[in-house]
């Protein structure tokens, strides 16, 4: 297991603090410790759970963090209420194949827009990480936002400071102060696993807009309890392996990334040779507060690393460091790693003017496309009904056919349309001939029935267009007819 996960990089050593689980075991003596590149903090030497007791620190970029981080949990937890002109902010309906983003319905015929949501969103992430690093893990993902500001601060409040709380674990104390955290936790992960299941089912299936009705809606409560199992797995047991193990986003980071981008980086020139004041003459004085405030467990002193995610709290321990012995801050800080070595970052660079270009070209592109959404789909299915020769009374035969169509009503109000062929056609819709309703957002199916003079066709087959009138709009589907 060790093996597999050696692609992290970490340097929190055995017997570090805040660092509970089985007892670390001594190396033989003949065996080198092994290097920070080969292990993951939260997992020891034999592939066990190495639990990380994170201290808490206040600072500069910790409170803009917390300031973000509310303007964020309000927004998470408000999403399913919010609505724009009628219309959900954002829904997922899998049970009637559509989404609803920002106001606007999307169905799988809208492929096209979905594609260029998730371009604009890759081409951004690049943008920003060249620019600004990992800045969406480390302020943004509601992943770090719950986990940094919600459950951490609350265990320890409940269970007191790290070193308390890694005192306890390994004693195996404190045992009703984490039933406490338990339940807490539970009631938070709820809360969440409401709101996720909320985008996908719709406050209507809750009671009060709160609670899950299992009776009348037994698909919201599957989604809620697997929300709720997934959150709880995450938050409570999975905690920084989320970013180091699971998520891919950190490994793609180092393509990402140039030396011009913004990082949070070690002044190595500045700190080394580290050691205690007045006996080493590096700025450093290996206090270890910059690891034992880190999430993820490294030492930012390693240089820039898989695991880090930007979130600054190394910087303000640091920083709180410098101050209380009378150094200047900025030992850890945000900069980019040429002007670190001394170089000049530049913001303007190629990869950051391309990114660019393809984030508002893309963007362009978006918005032009949505102007011109026509507000009803139409589009033949696959299903074939052989066609069939109509001998009758007419002067000459005609070809029946049977065409399956799918309307969406893009719009959230009711819609009329009508099926029309080609004048110069000469043939005749024999259902449905009058005018239909199409309710907001919805699918229907319609079998639609025509008659064409058989001297139409050539070679069999005939290529023509059918015409459907949608009050101020005309659509024009180009379809082909076959011949027995
Ligand atoms: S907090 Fe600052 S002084 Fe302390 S070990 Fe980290 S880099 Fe060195
Ligand atoms: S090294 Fe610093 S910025 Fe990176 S994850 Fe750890 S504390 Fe956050």
């Amino acid at each position: 297991m060790v093996g597999v996960l050696s692609i992290g990089m970490s340097s929190m050593q055995p017997g570090d603090t805040h660092v509970s689980g089985r007892p670390p075991e001594k190396p033989a003596a003949s065996v080198p410790p092994p290097d920070f590149r080969d292990v993951l903090a939260s997992i020891d030497q034999q592939g066990r759970r190495r639990w990380l007791h994170v201290h808490l620190n206040g600072g500069f970029w910790r409170w803009c963090r917390v300031a973000v981080a509310l303007v964020l949990i309000g927004f998470y937890l408000a999403l399913p209420f919010l609505s724009i002109d009628g219309q959900p902010f954002l829904r997922i309906d899998i049970p009637h194949r559509h989404y609803v983003l920002l106001g606007q319905m999307f169905w799988p015929q809208d492929f096209l827009y979905l594609l260029l949501f998730l371009l604009i969103g890759a081409a951004a992430t690049l943008l920003t990480v060249a620019l600004a690093g990992r800045v969406f893990c480390g302020w943004l993902c509601p992943h770090t936002v719950f986990l940094e500001m919600v459950y951490r601060p609350l265990e320890r409040l409940i269970q007191g400071v790290a070193a308390r709380r890694a005192w306890a674990a390994r004693l195996g104390r404190d045992r009703w102060r984490r039933v406490i955290t338990w339940g807490a936790f539970v009631l938070i992960s709820g809360a969440l696993a409401n709101t996720a299941t909320a985008v996908f089912v719709g406050v209507d299936a809750f009671r009060w807009g709160l609670v899950v009705d299992p009776v009348q809606h037994p698909a919201a409560a599957v989604f809620f309890a697997v929300f709720f199992v997934l959150i709880m797995l995450n938050f409570v047991w999975l905690r920084e392996q989320t970013c180091t193990i699971v998520c891919p986003y950190g490994r793609l980071q180092s393509v990402m990334l140039d030396p011009h981008s913004l990082v949070v980086a070690y002044d190595r020139a500045r700190g080394e040779p580290r050691g205690k004041p007045g006996v080493a003459a590096g700025d450093c004085i290996d206090c270890r507060m910059c690891v034992a405030v880190c999430p993820t467990g490294i030492d930012i002193r390693n240089g820039n690393q898989m695991e880090c995610v930007h979130c600054t709290a190394c910087i303000d321990a640091c920083d709180t460091v410098m101050t209380r012995i009378g150094r200047k801050p900025g030992l850890v800080r945000h900069d980019s790693e040429i002007a670190m070595a001394g170089g000049r970052r530049r913001i303007i660079r190629i990869r950051t003017v391309l990114y660019g270009c393809a984030v508002t070209a893309l963007l362009t592109v978006a918005t032009l496309a949505l102007a011109h959404r026509e507000p009803l789909v139409v589009s033949r299915l696959r299903t074939v009904v052989p066609p069939l020769v109509m001998a009758g009374e007419a002067v000459e035969p005609v070809i029946r056919q049977v065409v399956p169509l799918s309307l969406v009503n893009r719009t959230d109000h009711q819609r009329s349309w009508r099926l029309a062929l080609p004048q110069e056609l000469g043939g005749s819709i024999i259902s449905p001939a009058v005018l239909s309703e199409i309710a907001g957002g919805a699918r229907i199916e319609v079998s639609m029935v025509i008659d064409v003079p058989r001297s139409r066709f050539h070679d069999g087959e005939l290529r023509t267009e059918l015409i459907v009138v949608s009050e101020e709009r005309t659509l024009r589907l180009p379809i082909t007819l076959r011949a027995p």
